[in-house]
């Protein structure tokens, strides 16, 4: 396979997840609309099992809204044709790398490398030794 067949699998899979995820956002969101019906119904008043759910219910949109973005981030950088390539060295990033995630945008070796740099710059090891 070429590369550009190889990016437009992985569009096709980002397209799906895309997909799903506005799927789940909707289904949810009805689930978290029915909840609040419940709450101005006077039987659940004192119901903290609903509270609860509604909180599950608006971390999990939360989750999905960042990977939305994610998703959404990596289509235009493919409209862009900068997908694939790795952000600090320009290497393309192997289909495989891509397959398993596809939002890097880092090589597996500059990615490492990032991760390192990041962790220097935890409060812990950022104080001055002395
Ligand atoms: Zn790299």
């Amino acid at each position: 396979m070429t590369r550009a067949q190889d990016i437009g699998q992985i569009r096709a899979l980002l397209q799906r997840k895309r997909r799903d995820l506005l799927e789940t956002a909707l289904a949810a969101r009805g689930e978290a609309e029915g909840l609040k019906a419940q709450d101005r119904d006077p039987e659940f008043e004192e119901n903290a099992q609903v509270e609860l759910a509604d909180y599950t219910l608006s971390s999990l949109m939360e989750t999905q809204r960042r990977e939305l973005m994610q998703v959404d981030a990596a289509l235009t950088r493919m409209d862009h044709g900068a997908f694939g390539e790795c952000l600090d060295c320009g290497a393309d990033i192997p289909y495989e790398r891509l397959v398993a995630l596809p939002f890097a945008v880092r090589c597996e070796e500059c990615a490492t490398e990032h991760e390192e740099r990041t962790r220097l710059r935890t409060p812990m090891e950022a104080m001055p030794s002395l």
